[in-house]
């Protein structure tokens, strides 16, 4: 079925195939607006839903298409199909969104090259989900191996939330770090929110040569903690949020029993693989990556909605993750409940 027979109401919308994209040669000017077309500063596009070439400003906006185009992802449109479109995106988002697929990479194995390395970029929020997943399990078995190494039940015990990272580290004097990640809060009742996707920038002066990639796991210990995380941009998680290295192994869960430990909102575990030390939080930038919130939802939804909100089922790709946190956490309520 044509978007011609759409129109004419001869069809309906939901059922609209993929069209025939319309030969670059066949138009030297924007189909809506008429304007001719230049390099770099006017550009052809072509819109996903009609096929028909149009300039950057009459194809601005990205919305979801029909089941049939089968792409999980916002497309291109035009600004005359975007209107078409606009009032099916809740239903494409419960439908088509990456938001709604099952996982296909789930497992933390030997057989899965992806389970060797955790790339510090991850370019959508479903590597993000499996990235993370990695991370929390690899967390959890060094903590059930060798208790000593373990991250502390009184500090899991309760926890608000997770921020899982990935950060790549190197330099000469001069140090850079980038990464990426996500955080994911827990709600009351102890299920788990939709995750937010997460960028980390942060440079730095000192004694260090070398390059590392780190895994980082932040335990979000309260509500605060998690709102740190709910802006577009947080500065190296300051505005009243302290954060500290997390304390290792059962000396830590004495101290922290009897509150010694202080009371940071936030403590950071890292796993590294290469010469420096370790990963410095403070001073550095964390981001919400908004637009691969976008790309996995299918809409826009800020991280305060994601994390805070009751709005937003939690996706059905993030099962694996969240099987990977109640396993923590259960480790560390036995332990506790061992403890009492
Ligand atoms: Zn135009
Ligand atoms: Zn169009």
């Amino acid at each position: 079925m044509s978007l011609s027979a759409v129109l004419d109401g001869d069809g309906d919308l939901l059922s609209l195939e993929p069209p025939c994209w319309v030969p670059d040669s066949h138009a030297t000017t924007c189909t809506r607006c008429k304007a001719g077309f230049r390099p770099l500063a006017r550009t052809r596009h072509h819109c996903r839903l009609c096929g028909s070439i149009f300039c950057g400003a009459c194809s601005a906006g990205k919305l979801l298409l029909p089941p049939k185009f089968r792409e999980a992802s916002p497309q291109r449109v035009c600004v005359n199909c975007a209107a078409l479109l606009t009032p099916l995106q809740p239903f494409l988002a419960g439908t088509v969104s990456h938001a709604v697929q099952p996982a296909v990479h789930d497992v933390t194995d030997a057989s899965a090259l992806r389970s060797w390395f955790n790339p510090p970029m991850a370019a959508s929020l479903a590597a993000e989900l499996y990235k993370a997943t990695n991370i929390v399990r690899s967390f959890a078995a060094v903590g059930s191996r060798s208790p000593d190494k373990a991250i502390p039940a009184a500090i899991l015990d309760g926890a608000a939330g997770f921020a899982i990272l990935s950060v790549a580290k190197g330099g000469c004097g001069w140090s850079v770090a980038a990464g990426t990640g996500l955080v994911v809060a827990r709600k009351a009742g102890g299920s788990w929110t939709p995750p937010s996707a997460l960028g980390f920038y942060s440079c730095g002066w000192g004694f260090q040569f070398g390059g590392v990639v780190s895994d980082l796991l932040i335990v979000l210990r309260n509500q605060p903690a998690v709102a740190a995380f709910c802006g577009t941009l947080h500065c190296g998680l300051a505005g009243g949020v302290n954060l500290a290295v997390g304390p290792l192994g059962r000396q830590a869960e004495v101290t922290m029993q009897v509150g010694l430990a202080g009371a940071a909102m936030c403590y950071s575990y890292s796993c590294s693989r290469g010469a420096f030390a370790g990963v410095s939080i403070e001073g550095s930038l964390l981001t919400t990556r908004s637009d691969v919130n976008l790309n996995f939802y299918g809409r826009p939804l800020t991280a305060k909605q994601l994390l805070m909100g009751d709005n937003v089922s939690a996706p059905v790709a993030a099962d694996a993750l969240y099987t990977a946190l109640d396993d923590l956490m259960a480790r560390a309520g036995a332990l506790s409940a061992e403890r009492r």
